[in-house]
């Protein structure tokens, strides 16, 4: 029987600092540096009145892990949280460049305020593309991704391949270790052009919201199925990295889901559709509060709570498909199960503390404005600039870094000053975002027992601490695969 113990029958000296939250009949106990343990609610009452034997087995699992204050080894502690922030010793290297506006496709969600085809006063112009270019090299990170977005940036195509052979040749002085990524929709995308970006190593990530059916509703293509364009690209190139004997466990096209109202009930296609592709990873993305979506908020939103039924039903759906042989990972899941059990961060941007905001990520749009990150700068499309941070060709690369909108971001995303977050069992492995919490709360700093992101991570956290609890091997094995870093040598761009 579970109980919660009461605080005048907690040990002053038994336990180390710790974090508690029940999970599905368990007692999770996360400490400083990220270490966890699942106790039942015997061991629980044993830990917190300091009764634990020292020659028991649970007394070595708690020391182990470092929950028992007289074995407490602060070194290892420090070691493993040096290893966690590992990101902060770089500068920022996400360089996001919305190259237009344009875009031939019309989403019910469109995060990014497309613009019609015919607005080529949204398209940025190569000279603004190389003074970018010139920006982005500054960074202090090491690594630097410049990822092409729109609109389409297809739409802009000229722009897209003048920016990556600029910042080749101007990479032969900076000697970053560089890769392309491009965001498309792949329905403007022709023989010549898969060619040129596949010479280029430009990795390719698209959008697939599901099967024909759902991803045509919600994708509008005028005259096509918008599913029938990217589906038959997506094939085309896959093959097409075959051929060049890359491994397509490895190298395929990347796709990303947005999950509205009409999704959930879909489960089961959707996961069947990815397969299908060929591809290897879903995010199952909950639809945000920026763009488009605002104002279809009344047909497209849901409540969490049922978001996260029907991530759990597409999870278990996955696990089932794994344990055939059929490789498939869920985003979140892989994100999050890399702090808890690789004992890493993966450095994903937005689930990060703090988060990628100016110390992780610049976004620059088409008209030369700085933003703190691409959201940032989607808000800014909804007639919002708080998080804008400078003009391409202006402002330099420290005035971006001390900006007073990065620092605030930083400390606004900063969990141990968070009022919930600081006491959360998921402290270690959780991020929030400064640019939901402003949309959606008005405030920077967010109010977490009233967000529908910590709703989010806190449901998908539970979903993956009850079956770490539960112990089936199976489930354990698929997890492990599911944190493992492959390699992508072959976009990483070295200078001779
Ligand atoms: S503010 Fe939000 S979207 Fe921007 S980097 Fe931080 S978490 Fe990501
Ligand atoms: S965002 Fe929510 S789940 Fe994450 S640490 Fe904060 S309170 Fe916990």
């Amino acid at each position: 029987m579970n109980q919660l113990v009461p605080l005048s029958r907690l040990s002053a000296t038994f336990p180390a600092f710790f974090r508690h939250r029940e999970v599905a009949g368990r007692h999770l106990l996360t400490n400083y540096e990220g270490g966890f343990v699942l106790l039942d609610a015997q061991e629980f009452g044993a830990f917190s009145r300091g009764e634990v034997p020292r020659e028991s087995t649970l007394y070595r699992r708690l020391a182990e892990r470092n929950f028992v204050r007289e074995a407490y080894d602060v070194r290892r502690a420090a070691e493993k949280l040096k290893v966690r922030k590992r990101f902060l010793d770089a500068g920022p290297n996400l360089h996001i460049m919305v190259v237009t506006l344009r875009c031939n496709e019309t989403c019910v969600y469109c995060h990014a305020s497309r613009a019609d085809m015919t607005s080529t006063a949204t398209d940025m112009t190569p000279e603004l593309a190389e003074r970018t270019v010139d920006l982005i090299l500054q960074t202090s990170s090491p690594g630097v991704t410049i990822e092409f977005q729109g609109g389409e940036p297809l739409a802009n195509f000229g722009v897209v391949k003048h920016a990556i052979e600029y910042a080749l040749k101007r990479n032969e002085v900076h000697r970053k270790v560089l890769d392309f990524t491009m965001v498309t929709n792949l329905s403007l995308m022709d023989d010549e052009k898969l060619a040129w970006l596949l010479e280029k190593k430009v990795q390719l990530c698209t959008s697939v919201d599901g099967p024909e059916h759902l991803h045509d509703k919600q994708r509008k293509l005028p005259g096509l199925s918008a599913f029938k364009a990217a589906s038959g690209w997506i094939k085309r190139i896959n093959d097409a990295y075959a051929a060049m004997g890359l491994d397509p466990r490895v190298y395929h096209v990347e796709a990303l889901l947005t999950t509205t109202r009409e999704t959930l009930p879909r489960w089961k296609e959707v996961v069947d559709t990815y397969v299908d592709l060929g591809c290897k990873a879903i995010f199952l993305r909950p639809v945000d509060p920026f763009g488009f979506a605002e104002k279809t908020h009344g047909r497209i939103e849901y409540p969490r709570a049922e978001y996260l039924e029907f991530y759990r039903s597409a999870v278990d759906y996955m696990l089932a498909l794994d344990q055939q042989g059929v490789e498939i990972l869920e985003r979140f899941a892989s994100i999050f199960l890399t702090k808890i059990l690789g004992g890493e961060d993966p450095n994903f941007l937005d689930i990060r503390n703090p988060c990628g905001a100016g110390i992780g990520q610049i976004a620059y749009n088409y008209d030369g404005r700085i933003f703190t990150c691409d959201e940032g700068r989607m808000v800014h499309e909804m007639g919002d600039s708080t998080f804008a941070i400078g003009q391409v060709g202006t402002t330099s690369y420290a005035e971006l870094m001390t900006h007073p909108t990065v620092r605030t971001l930083t400390l606004a995303s900063n969990l141990d000053q968070q009022p919930d977050c600081v006491n959360c069992a998921y402290n270690p492995y959780c991020g929030v975002c400064p640019v939901h919490n402003h949309r959606s709360q008005g405030t920077l700093q967010g109010r977490m027992r009233e967000s529908s992101l910590c709703q989010v991570h806190k449901g998908i956290q539970d979903y993956l601490f009850e079956k770490l609890g539960a112990g089936d091997p199976a489930v354990l094995r698929t997890f492990e695969r599911w944190i493992t870093t492959r390699d992508r040598a072959h976009f990483i761009q070295m200078c001779s």
